[in-house]
């Protein structure tokens, strides 16, 4: 398996080469800090399967045993790296990746202290097409800087 990714502004860009030993959505409240989302989305690959294949991630020593990593130029959330090496692992944002479909969760931890009204998000009304697509009339259209969901030649683009 070879699966790649990388932050939003494309500066940080990442492939691993190996099967994923497992994936989870953490609840912790370091998590939740960490993403600035609801959960820590991770994948957790073997450490040597991981190559940078444009720049590096800078990292924040969250706890004596954890630092988080992220892009420097944009804050994208990209790693969870434990001190010890966690055994030679590490975790990757599962939303990072070019693909995050591969990645469903295996398990969810740190159930504790997840937000109680996760559990109701998918009762939550969804917009339909035709909602959507009348918010959307309200605004000019949209000219994204995103980093394309796969790798390219040229960085940084020229616009
Ligand atoms: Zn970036
Ligand atoms: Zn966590």
């Amino acid at each position: 398996m070879s699966l790649s990714g990388g932050c939003q502004c494309g500066a940080v860009r990442f492939r691993v080469e190996g099967a994923v030993r497992h994936t989870s959505v953490c609840h912790c409240r370091m998590c939740q800090k960490a993403t600035g989302g609801l959960f820590g989305p991770y994948a957790s690959f073997p450490a040597a399967a991981l190559i940078w294949t444009r720049g590096q991630r800078k990292t924040f020593q969250n706890s004596d045993f954890i630092a988080r990593g992220f892009c420097g130029d944009c804050g994208t959330p990209l790693t969870f790296e434990a001190a010890s090496g966690d055994g030679g692992h590490i975790g990757l944002t599962i939303g990072a990746f070019d693909d995050p479909s591969a990645l469903p969760p295996q398990r969810q931890i740190m159930v504790a202290e997840r937000i109680a009204w996760i559990d109701a998000l998918s009762d939550v009304p969804m917009r339909t097409a035709e909602e959507e697509a009348a918010g959307a009339a309200k605004y000019p259209p949209v000219v994204s800087r995103q980093h394309p969901d796969h790798d390219i030649e040229t960085w940084p683009p020229t616009r």
